[in-house]
């Protein structure tokens, strides 16, 4: 069967993870937790099931085809659910999900390869996100190999919170790192995401050294990473890097509210004032004022 890992989605037709018409390839499970995160699905490493009580019709099939017979169909979870998956084959409703799904490298290669055409006619290729791809390190590695023996352009989307022997064998197999640089003060990186900063700066000072084509992306959350400071501290920190990397701004959106109600998990940002300190073009002129090449959206 050979490596395999857990995965919560394929998207096709992707046009802000890397150059060109890409298929973006989501990894499960995240070792971050920002409050502002987009794909809360992809949190949990574990596959689980997610319920949509807007489209429950009350049947109560869920409960008869649950193996211990418990699930509540409004909320979601029998106590000891073990996934197996009966009760969305018995929902006849599709309120009944399982988010999440294990996949062999050759599974997820015959899906990509589908794509092919695209990708040659776009300068395309296939991006690993998430989650975060470099916390299933072995089917990573083995994904981008299995890319390169076909020629696929890859790129990996990453927050660069990883082993420094993960970065550099991601940074030998890809053709793109695109890593993520959230905060620059330490305290308040730890406060937003659950994790330190230091080994993603450093990471990022070595993925710089590579010679492997890098990018950082910077999320725009308003009033958290969008501050004067924050900017200038990241524009000092990455002109000094060696062969500064372009920037991609990343605009905040507030749709991924609706998939935390989903997964009846709370919005780490519900409720508070978000008003943008700066607009994103505002914020990279004041990056390129600092020398670097920035572009606004992915
Ligand atoms: S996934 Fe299986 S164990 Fe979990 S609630 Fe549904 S039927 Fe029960
Ligand atoms: S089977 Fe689906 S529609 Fe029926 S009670 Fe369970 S969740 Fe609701």
């Amino acid at each position: 069967m050979g490596i395999t890992g857990t995965l919560f989605d394929i998207k096709p037709f992707t046009v802000h993870d890397g150059p060109g018409i890409r298929t973006t390839v989501f990894f499960k499970g995240c070792p971050l937790r920002c409050a502002w995160c987009h794909n809360p699905e992809g949190l949990l490493p574990s596959i689980h099931l997610l319920v949509r009580p807007d489209r429950c019709i009350g049947c109560g099939e869920c409960r008869t085809a649950c193996p211990d017979q418990t699930p509540t169909p409004e909320t979601s979870l029998a106590p000891a659910c073990r996934v197996c998956g009966a009760c969305v084959v018995a929902c006849p409703a599709e309120a009944r999900e399982l988010v999440g799904r294990t996949a062999t490298v050759d599974d997820v290669m015959e899906r990509l390869l589908k794509d092919r055409p695209f990708y040659e006619e776009s300068g395309g290729g296939v991006t690993f996100s998430g989650g975060e791809p470099l916390a299933q390190p072995d089917f990573l590695l083995a994904l981008l190999s299995a890319c390169a023996k076909e020629s696929l352009h890859t790129a990996v989307d990453t927050s660069g919170h990883a082993p420094r022997a993960v970065v550099a064998d991601v940074a030998a197999r890809a053709d793109l790192v695109l890593c993520d640089l959230k905060h620059m003060d330490p305290e308040t990186h730890r406060r937003l995401t659950g994790v330190p900063n230091e080994g993603i700066l450093s990471n990022l000072r070595y993925l710089a050294g590579t010679g492997t084509p890098l990018a950082v992306r910077i999320p725009l959350v308003p009033g958290i990473t969008d501050g004067e400071e924050n900017l200038n501290e990241a524009g000092r920190f990455l002109s000094g890097l060696d062969n500064p990397p372009p920037v991609h701004l990343l605009p905040y959106h507030s749709y991924q509210t609706s998939k935390y109600t989903l997964l009846t998990l709370p919005y780490p940002l519900e409720g508070r004032d978000i008003a943008p300190a700066r607009s994103p073009v505002e914020a990279a002129a004041r990056l390129e004022s600092m020398g670097l090449t920035v572009n606004v959206g992915g």
